[in-house]
């Protein structure tokens, strides 16, 4: 299993009080594994994903990823074993506006310890997103559709174990929405890679075999699940 969690709670509080935001009895993935998760805005989707990538303590339960127990470890542990082993991709795609695509690609194996950055791996990796002619362009000469191709393969070039994507398509058309899952699907298959897309659309829930209704999955519905 790649991601094994049990008895998961988190709760966040506020003025008014403590709420729980997440209740999940167990939840697994397996190894190259790749799976969409559904549901409302609001429903605690990112909070999920935030967890499972290390980010935010739960308030109890267990969270194993690649087989350790991720919050028995010291925070600078994590921030580690989350450089060599997670990628995470966001709707706005975070890529450095100063740099090119090769760049922006390069960058994200100089976040994993241990792993050297390695250019003809970035250019290949651009080429399997069909991009390699555009590897000395700037993130701001490039059409959305194309900024989040890049996201991909800086995603791939550390060689994760598992990438979570937040509603990867959000800043996309239905038509380009298809198109970059498809190639994150295929590119995570290619790469033994499991996946993890977190999305509102359901046009993105019917790429997946494996498709997760979150309000089955979280027992906790924290807005009512009604957005
Ligand atoms: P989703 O990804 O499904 O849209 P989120 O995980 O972003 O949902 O948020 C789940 C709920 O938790 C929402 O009601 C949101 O307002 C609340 N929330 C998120 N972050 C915080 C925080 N840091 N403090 C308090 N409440 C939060």
């Amino acid at each position: 299993m790649i991601v094994k969690i049990k008895e998961l709670l988190l709760e966040y509080r506020t003025g008014a009080g403590a709420f729980p935001v997440l209740e999940i009895p167990e939840w697994t993935i397996g190894a190259q594994e790749q799976v969409v998760i559904f549901g409302p805005s609001g429903s605690g989707k990112s909070t999920l994903l935030n967890i499972v990538a290390g980010l935010l303590p739960p308030t109890g339960g267990s969270v194993e990823v690649c087989g350790c127990e991720l919050f028995g470890m010291s925070e600078s542990l994590r921030d580690k074993f989350r450089g060599r082993n997670l990628s995470y991709i966001f709707q706005s795609f975070n890529l450095l506006q100063g740099y090119t695509a090769l760049e922006n690609v390069l960058i994200g194996a100089t976040f994993s310890p241990g792993a050297r950055p390695d250019r003809n791996q970035a250019m290949l990796l651009l080429e399997r997103v069909g991009l390699a002619h555009r590897h000395h362009h700037y993130p701001s000469q490039m059409s959305i559709g194309e900024q989040q191709r890049v996201t991909i393969a800086r995603a791939l070039v550390k060689k994760p174990k598992l990438i979570l994507a937040d509603e990867p398509t959000g800043s996309l058309d239905p038509h380009h929405s298809g198109e970059v899952v498809r190639l994150l699907r295929e590119a995570c298959g290619e790469h033994n890679c499991a996946l993890v897309v977190v999305s509102h659309e359901t046009i993105i829930a019917r790429e997946f075999e494996r498709q997760i209704d979150f309000r089955q999955l979280n027992r906790a519905q924290a807005d009512g699940g009604g957005k």
